[in-house]
């Protein structure tokens, strides 16, 4: 029947950027909250042992009994670790600390590149969601190779800095050669500039040189550095929630339709 012809055809996009603290965990949680009250099913995998993604959902750590590190060694499956959100509609992996050893335990392994694809596609994640968001680590480890590895695309936050691009370059590298050995479709789904400060001439700076560097891969949609949206993980809960009316929130509001309409265009 009709159910069955518009079986799912989701995407799964790593959120990578080896710099710490340029807002791919607030990206994670944000763009996924947004993309689900857009009606959209989504599941964010959190891929950093810091657990970040997991703490601004509101999952307390005793809670994550089985987590992202059970099931990219291959320990448990998929859905013994989803763990509803304070979202509905949205689901989370966990992490937890004990993610920071499984780069050593992964180096061992056969396959140790293919991990979590494999993990992934078991649970034949993209017939079940529209969205699979990976928050990745602040690094370019096997985790995060595993992380470009599963994905169909990857997006980068990038905040406006003086040193944002620099790190790129290396970024786009790495992108570069996971596309030569180990997955030849991963596209680059967009990079997102984020606390974005417009009183600051530095800011404007690096977005037009991004921008200028980049073209169309980056998105119209510039986030905002804005206090609400640093506040509300304390809180356990996406900005979204905390403060749907604040300029952060809005502004991820605005992302999602920018990153759907990608997607409907990309799929017509
Ligand atoms: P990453 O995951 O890349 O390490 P985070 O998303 O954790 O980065 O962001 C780093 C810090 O910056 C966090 O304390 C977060 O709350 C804050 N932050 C992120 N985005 C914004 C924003 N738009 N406005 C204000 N603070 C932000
Ligand atoms: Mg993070």
């Amino acid at each position: 029947g009709r159910d069955q012809q518009t079986r799912k055809s989701g995407q799964i996009i790593a959120i990578a950027n080896q710099k710490g603290g340029v807002g791919k965990t607030t990206t994670a949680i944000n763009l996924a909250t947004a993309m689900a009250a857009a009606k959209k099913k989504v599941l964010v995998f959190d891929l950093d042992p810091q657990g970040n993604a997991s703490t601004g959902f509101g999952v307390d750590r005793a809670a994550r009994e089985i987590t992202s590190y059970d099931v990219i060694l291959g320990a448990a499956h998929v859905d013994d670790a989803l763990m509803d959100s304070s979202v509905p509609g949205l689901g989370l992996v966990p992490s937890t600390v004990d993610l920071s050893g499984a780069d050593v335990e992964l180096a061992d392994l056969p396959q140790r590149n293919f991990r979590l694809r494999e993990s992934l596609s078991t649970a034949k994640l993209r017939e079940r969601y529209d969205f699979v968001l990976i928050d990745c680590p602040p690094s370019l480890s096997l985790l995060t190779i595993n992380a470009l590895v599963a994905a169909d695309s990857v997006m980068v936050p990038l905040q406006c800095e003086f040193f944002a691009l620099e790190g790129l370059s290396l970024l786009l590298k790495t992108i570069e050669q996971v596309r030569a050995s180990l997955n030849p479709r991963l596209a680059i789904n967009g990079v997102v500039l984020t606390m974005f400060d417009r009183r600051n001439n530095l800011s404007e700076q690096v977005a037009d040189d991004v921008r200028a560097y980049l073209g169309d891969k980056v998105y119209n949609t510039m986030i905002p550095r804005n206090v609400r949206v640093s506040e509300a993980p304390s809180h356990g809960k996406p900005a979204l929630l905390y403060d749907h009316r604040c300029s952060g929130s809005q502004a991820y509001i605005k992302l999602a339709r920018e990153v759907l309409g990608r997607d409907r265009a990309r799929a017509a």
